[in-house]
């Protein structure tokens, strides 16, 4: 790894002054361009799931020309549509002391001091317009008697601000997104292609001017050119094979452009989400998360004695009965951050005290009790709030949750990792944007419940919108004819990897089994702890399966049709490059902070123990023209408004 620094400058573009007015006073100097002059310029999307589809609709009212593509067969089914808890906003409804401050306070500290004053004070500023805005299109968020909306609390923070549509809150502000989107569709602003993959940028020099796509039906491949590229594809949980993400969500929108020259930053900055149906078996493909409002009335407990984890949850007497969530963090309970539940999860289970199924000779799971809630506020309030997860929970395990506790593991949720962006949310490619979970901008080294969604939209609604015009304003449209050439060579470059794919000299395992033994290494090196011994060994492991990968993955099928297995080896390709670099940047940085736990770095409580005097920034990584020898920079963090502490739950 070249880890030294070279003259390339991390320019945050973070405005100076009161954080409170950085904003406003950002938004003023930015150019806009003429409302006659939008209909001249090209703004590709790829992605439209919640952060995507905001920006199209948005950049689409503007009256910009705006291409939009996804993988899926419609945006509707964008992963988006499964976020389940809650959005969060600093709107106060329920007069507890919530402020913009203190949301911004307590996502800077759930993030342990790890991301940037500026983006985080943003993004708490404008979670308040988000909810108008998906109010006015008709989200039904779940209201008051009163008709108030009505709030619930997540995990990190004290009072009630996650706004919500029953356990589908995701499903329902896509839904407003898609219909936004759509109206900009039927107005002639907004041209979409579903089952369309991007599979590569096309550059002139070091700017993005388009994208190489495959028409996922016929296989067609095809050039877009454009004035800027947005890309809003998502996260890259699923380099760990099992995750709670849906089973498409892939990294190679953004490891491609990474490769064309994109930073990289805190690529091993994962979450891991305590509330999950533990896995059942070996060959499982796919986790399911079990929201976090339900620690808002459920109770996590385990066995005091291992000697009981086979008996029934029923069995087991109150005094034998370990809340330890409540023990451990008294002042937050059963709503500590994710990060922290986690790591507590798993020190139960490693001591034994598991229960449920064996996977590796380990029992994996503790309870998550309602019996309490029902008790004390009856069967149909309970059923009220949280009917379709307990549903959802019954049909995966075949157990009433209302009569018997459910059963969690953590479990791969959601990456704080992403392209490198400035406050322009622009990646260090001139004229490409990121937006949503493809960018790591506002969450540090761990995201608090309900703050993606949040952040998804406020980057599609109110960010890009602005910052996307200001740079237009300050360039003069393409002209196509130019650039056909860069178009071409992109297509040829983008066939040449797809035959790769498709002749590998032993052909004999499929990409899903590589990706199966890739996660499995992922996630025992760079899951809930890591040490510098298991990183070493995890990254010698990754590139000689890669290599063992592109010489017998088995693509059947022609590349000239409908072929999932092709879709697939090119995601698990691209996965295994990043596998690689999320264990490097791991391996580098020697503290624990957030979900990044490093064994040789906990306090003697077992508590992540950072280290500001030297880590105190942001890791973005280069492509070098060689994976294995990625190159270094460092973006400084300074805090000018928050001092950075130990967070304390207890
Ligand atoms: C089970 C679950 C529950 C969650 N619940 C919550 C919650 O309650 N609150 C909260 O705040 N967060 C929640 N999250 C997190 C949140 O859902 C996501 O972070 C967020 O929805 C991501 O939105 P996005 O628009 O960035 O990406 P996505 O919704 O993942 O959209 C990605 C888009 O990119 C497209 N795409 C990707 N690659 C390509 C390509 N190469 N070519 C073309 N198109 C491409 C896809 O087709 C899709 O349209 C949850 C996550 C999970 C896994």
């Amino acid at each position: 790894m070249d880890d030294t620094m070279s003259e390339l400058e991390l320019d945050s573009h973070a405005p100076k002054g009161p954080l409170q007015d950085r904003w406003k006073q950002h938004k003023y100097n930015a150019r806009v361009v003429s409302p006659s002059n939008r209909k001249k310029y090209t703004v590709i999307i790829v992605g439209t799931g919640l952060a995507g589809a905001s920006a199209a609709a948005s950049l689409g009212e503007m009256g910009y020309k705006v291409k939009t593509f996804c993988f899926q067969d419609s945006p509707r089914r964008a992963h988006s549509i499964a976020a389940q808890g809650g959005i969060n906003a600093a709107k106060n409804y329920q007069n507890d002391g919530d402020s913009v401050w203190r949301l911004f306070y307590d996502t800077i500290k759930g993030g342990d001091f790890r991301a940037r004053e500026s983006n985080v004070f943003r993004l708490a500023e404008l979670s308040t317009s988000i909810i108008d805005q998906a109010v006015a299109q008709g989200v039904p968020f779940a209201r008051e008697y009163s008709g108030y909306l009505a709030n619930r609390s997540f995990g990190g923070a004290q009072v009630s601000r996650t706004f919500y549509a029953r356990g589908q809150t995701g499903q329902q502000l896509l839904l407003g997104a898609y219909q936004a989107m759509s109206r900009q569709v039927a107005c002639g602003t907004v041209e979409h292609r579903s089952r369309c993959e991007m599979q590569d940028l096309i550059m002139d020099g070091d700017r993005a001017i388009g994208i190489v796509t495959r028409d996922l039906v016929t296989g067609e491949l095809e050039s877009h050119l454009a004035d800027c590229v947005v890309l809003c594809t998502g996260g890259y949980s699923n380099a760990f094979y099992l995750s709670t993400n849906a089973k498409g969500c892939n990294t190679s929108a953004i490891w491609r452009a990474h490769r064309k020259g994109a930073l990289f930053a805190n690529p091993s900055f994962t979450q891991i989400h305590p509330t999950c149906i533990p896995q059942q078996g070996e060959l499982q493909s796919k986790l399911t998360l079990m929201s976090e409002s339900l620690r808002n009335d459920g109770r996590v407990w385990a066995p005091k004695n291992a000697a009981d984890c086979d008996k029934k949850p029923e069995e087991i007497a109150e005094k034998d009965r370990d809340y330890f969530l409540e023990r451990m963090y008294p002042s937050f309970g059963n709503l500590v951050p994710r990060d922290i539940a986690s790591r507590a999860v798993k020190l139960i289970c490693d001591e034994g005290r598991g229960v449920g199924t064996e996977i590796d000779g380990k029992k994996l799971g503790v309870y998550l009790d309602f019996a309490d809630a029902i008790k004390a506020q009856g069967l149909d309030a309970v059923s009220e709030k949280y009917g379709n997860l307990f549903q959802m929970y019954q049909r995966i395990t075949a157990e009433n949750p209302y009569q018997t506790p459910m059963r969690i593991y953590p479990a791969v949720h959601y990456t704080m990792g992403g392209l490198w962006v400035d406050y322009n949310l622009m990646t260090s490619i001139d004229g490409l944007f990121a937006g949503g979970e493809a960018n790591f901008s506002d969450h540090g080294a761990n995201r608090l419940g309900a703050s993606a969604l949040m952040q998804g939209l406020a980057d599609g609604y109110f960010v890009l919108p602005t910052t996307v015009s200001d740079y237009l304003a300050k360039h003069k449209p393409i002209k196509a004819d130019t650039y056909a050439g860069h178009a071409e060579q992109a297509k040829a470059e983008a066939e040449a990897r797809i035959k790769r794919l498709m002749n590998a000299a032993e052909p004999s395992i499929t990409p899903d089994d590589f990706h199966r033994r890739l996660g499995q290494i992922l996630w025992h090196a760079c899951g809930m702890a890591r040490e510098q011994k298991t990183l070493k060994q995890a990254i010698d492991a990754i590139r000689a399966l890669r290599e063992d990968f592109w010489q017998k993955v088995k693509v059947t099928g022609e590349a000239e049709q409908l072929n999932q297995t092709l879709e697939r080896a090119g995601r698990v390709a691209d996965f295994f490059e990043l596998a690689e670099l999320m264990c490097l940047d791991a391996l580098e940085r020697e503290e624990s902070c957030g979900c990044h736990a490093r064994e040789e770095h906990l306090t003697e409580a077992g508590e992540a123990q950072r280290n500001d005097m030297d880590y105190s920034f942001v890791s973005a990584w280069q492509y070098s023209g060689d994976v294995s020898q990625p190159t270094l920079y460092r973006e400084y963090l300074h805090f000018d408004f928050v001092r950075p502490s130990i967070r304390n739950y207890q």
